[in-house]
């Protein structure tokens, strides 16, 4: 049907999950992503704890954007009224997740948002890549454009983005891993996992990159960076 992107499959069977009743939808990232998520996953840049900026920063503009919206259409808060950010550190597996209860993304928005290259700032990186004759660069490079949602695997081996939008009555999943060419979606059909709005991104982290789990380094950048964010955003930890 014409809701079909190209580069698309469905898989039938090849999948971990657990719902035989929600089909698993396999889509190649674009060209760019694909290049853009090699130089991330292979990249020696050392101020890797970017990807936290960049995460709190996309769950904030997520807030201001069912803020903005909710002015005039209140029932959008219906079933959670708390604008916020929730970040929990699990350091015995080494995983991170972060939570916002934004304006979230139906599956169009999706696979428009995480998959192709839509952010500006991610595009003039790749052209300043270009541009650049020194080899080396990528890694300053990183650091001056921010690379947005992809800045996420600097840490991570695997990715995912759980998501429901007010717009929509289905709930997605996002499922992308380092060193792959294609993630996945799929509807998640467990009530008992249902979110009433937003997006939470849970990330499992490198093996080498499992400090980033530690309640007290979260905390650390957590303070550098919600001076600039006008919601709260409270950090627990997973008990064992
Ligand atoms: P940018 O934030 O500059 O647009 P990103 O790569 O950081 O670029 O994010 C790409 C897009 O993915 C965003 O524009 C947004 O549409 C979507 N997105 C990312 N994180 C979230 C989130 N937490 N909630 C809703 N949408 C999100
Ligand atoms: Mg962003």
């Amino acid at each position: 049907g014409n809701m079909i992107p190209s580069g698309k499959r469905f898989e039938s069977t090849a999948s971990d999950f657990q719902t035989p009743d929600a089909p698993v939808e396999k889509y190649e990232y674009q060209a760019e992503v694909s290049r853009l998520m090699d130089l991330i996953v292979n990249s020696l840049y050392s101020n890797k704890e970017v990807f936290l900026r960049e995460l709190i920063s996309n769950a904030s503009d997520a807030l201001d954007k069912l803020r903005f919206l909710s002015v005039t259409e209140p029932q959008l808060l219906e079933g959670a009224a708390e604008l916020d950010i929730r970040i929990q550190t699990d350091q015995e597996n080494g995983i991170i997740t972060l939570t916002d209860s934004g304006i979230g993304m139906t599956h169009q928005e999706l696979v428009d948002s995480l998959g192709t290259i839509a952010h500006s700032g991610t595009a003039k990186f790749l052209k300043a890549l270009k541009d650049s004759k020194d080899s080396g660069s990528d890694s300053n490079l990183i650091g001056q454009f921010g690379v947005g949602f992809y800045s996420a695997f600097l840490v991570a081996d695997k990715v995912v983005v759980t998501t429901k939008s007010p717009k929509s009555d289905k709930q997605y999943v996002w499922e992308g891993e380092a060193n792959s060419s294609s993630y996945i979606i799929r509807e998640e059909t467990d009530p008992e996992k249902f979110i009433p709005r937003g997006t939470s991104i849970k990330l499992h982290l490198k093996r080498d990159e499992k400090g980033f789990a530690h309640p007290e380094r979260i905390e650390r950048l957590v303070k550098n960076y919600s001076q600039f964010v006008s919601f709260p955003i409270y950090t627990w930890q997973e008990k064992g």
